[in-house]
């Protein structure tokens, strides 16, 4: 087998980097071998971006004119969906129906920045003279964008969108483990004809290529998705390079059930928050709070819905729980259950690898839930990244809040109330960039993302997401014609 070429300045070619092996979580059979980048791929890329977004071509366009490259893409993706629907679910081993909303996400991502494009615009100020003042918005520079393996081709989207739409060219690094999307957008991007080297895809190690992208001098933004301790190396980086970043990082997300919650829809809310995608998701709702009157009730219920949960190959419609990503993840994920115990929690279900036939070669593992620990454990505290629920009772509305904030994480809430004053407290009182009231995930592209204290800096979506791509120049224009009073 020949590695897969990568794209590099508007070429696909193989890359000077040692190749890399993607492999299904299924049954981890070899997918593909991949070409990746090293220092000098990346430092043409770079180049290329520069030449690229000097280029008349591109410099000149207006934007609706470069709003159509964008809609081109997203039709694209569109014509392609399932196929690409089909090619996550290989990569990444997330169920097809997730697959699928996750390429639906795209096409509504670059259309979403398609019209933002065109209809955002700069300001006219208020003058304090005769004279005209004015805040127009420029590209920032060649941008890097790394992104992490759980949601392959709308975190690209999200970042690819607005770079371009704001005049940028931006070169994507994918995580290692799930290169495989990346390209496939990069192959779209050329069919619609995007003017070379305004997107490259240089698949690579963090250590390797990621590490060169951020560090290189001619890279003017860095957009990082992925951990809090990726996220830190790259932010003292860009303090060195005085360089714009935005950090989308980890979670450690309460699920909050008020005592008068609706139930029915309470439980399947918990259920989604913490084991859809597996529980691989930055926003999973892993610290489960509910209140002491309705705990064991609500617990129970839990445990037994849990229990009849589908786990099973990604490629079934009817599968709600797919494989982990890799084998060195479900352990780490195994080793936090294990550490539960240590700390004196109770397996209340899940938390092993399962023995159906037909999974024994992937990455499968139970969803599990562990009460019986406090807030302040570290299997309460530290990310896990898996289908992991901690159960914690509370008390009262202050003992809530100071239990929910007390984190290092500030990612995403949920809350489950029929009552909207309640909801409204505990909305505003969390410290978290998104809360959500009665609902889970729920997301639009014209809503802000992004996270508080250590899960991260910065927001993406939405209009303040294409504005993070560029930068404001202000320009005055003196309409009275006097010399200024100095002069002779
Ligand atoms: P990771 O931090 O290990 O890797 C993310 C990306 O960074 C990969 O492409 C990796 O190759 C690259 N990388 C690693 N070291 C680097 C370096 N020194 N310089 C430059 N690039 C480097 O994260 P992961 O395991 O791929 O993803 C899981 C994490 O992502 C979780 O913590 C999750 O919460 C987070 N995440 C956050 C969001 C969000 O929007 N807040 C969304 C999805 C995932």
């Amino acid at each position: 087998m020949h590695p897969l070429p990568l794209y590099l300045g508007g070429e696909w070619r193989i890359g000077r980097g040692a190749p890399l092996e993607t492999r299904n979580p299924h049954d981890n059979s070899l997918l593909a071998e991949v070409s990746t980048a090293d220092t000098a791929d990346v430092a043409e890329a770079v180049s290329c971006a520069e030449r690229a977004m000097a280029d008349p071509a591109w410099r000149n366009l207006l934007p609706h004119q470069r709003a159509l490259y964008l809609q081109r893409i997203a039709a694209l993706i569109e014509r392609d969906a399932e196929r690409l629907a089909q090619l996550q679910r290989q990569d990444n081993g997330k169920p097809i129906h997730e697959t699928r909303a996750l390429v639906a996400s795209a096409i509504g991502t670059f259309r979403y920045f398609a019209a933002a494009c065109e209809t955002l615009g700069g300001e006219i100020t208020p003058p304090r003279g005769d004279y005209l003042s004015m805040s127009v918005y420029e590209p920032l520079g060649p941008i890097a964008a790394i992104t992490p393996w759980n949601s392959p081709i709308a975190s690209e989207a999200q970042k690819i969108a607005p770079a371009l739409a704001a005049g940028n060219a931006v070169i994507v690094k994918p995580s290692e483990l799930t290169p495989l999307l990346a390209l496939e957008l990069a192959k779209l991007a050329d069919e619609a004809g995007l003017p070379k080297g305004l997107l490259s895809v240089l698949p690579g190690t963090g250590a390797i290529t990621g590490a060169a992208l951020v560090a290189h001098p001619g890279i003017r933004k860095v957009t990082f998705t992925g951990g809090t301790v990726t996220g830190r190396a790259i932010g003292r980086v860009a303090a060195d390079k005085l360089m714009p970043v935005s950090l989308e990082l980890g979670g450690k997300s309460p699920n909050i059930v008020c005592a008068d919650a609706d139930l029915a829809q309470a439980i399947n809310g918990v259920l989604f928050g913490i084991f859809s995608s597996q529980g691989q998701s930055c926003i999973a709702g892993s610290r489960i709070f509910v209140a002491r009157a309705i705990y064991d009730r609500f617990v129970a219920e839990l445990v037994r819905r849990t229990e009849a949960l589908r786990i099973g190959n990604p490629a079934d419609t009817a599968t709600q729980i797919g494989p982990l990503i890799s084998r060195d993840h479900r352990a780490k994920v195994q080793g936090y259950v294990k550490l539960a115990q240590e700390e004196g929690g109770r397996i209340l279900c899940g938390g092993a690898v399962p023995d159906d036939a037909g999974l024994e070669a992937g990455n499968y593992f139970q969803p599990a839930l562990i009460d019986g620990l406090t807030n302040s454990c570290r299997t309460a505290r530290e990310e896990i990244f898996g289908p992991v629920g901690v159960l914690l009772p509370f008390d009262d509305e202050d003992d809530l809040i100071a239990q929910a904030n007390d984190s290092v994480y500030g990612l995403a809430c949920g809350i489950w109330t029929a009552d909207y004053r309640r909801a409204w407290r505990i909305a505003r009182a969390v410290d978290a960039g998104t809360v959500w009231i009665n609902t889970y995930k729920l997301f639009s592209i014209a809503t802000p993302f992004g996270g508080n204290k250590e899960s991260g800096m910065g927001r993406e979506k939405a209009l303040d997401g294409l504005r993070a791509y560029m930068r404001q120049k202000s320009v005055y224009w003196d309409l009275s014609g006097r010399p200024l009073p100095w002069a002779n």
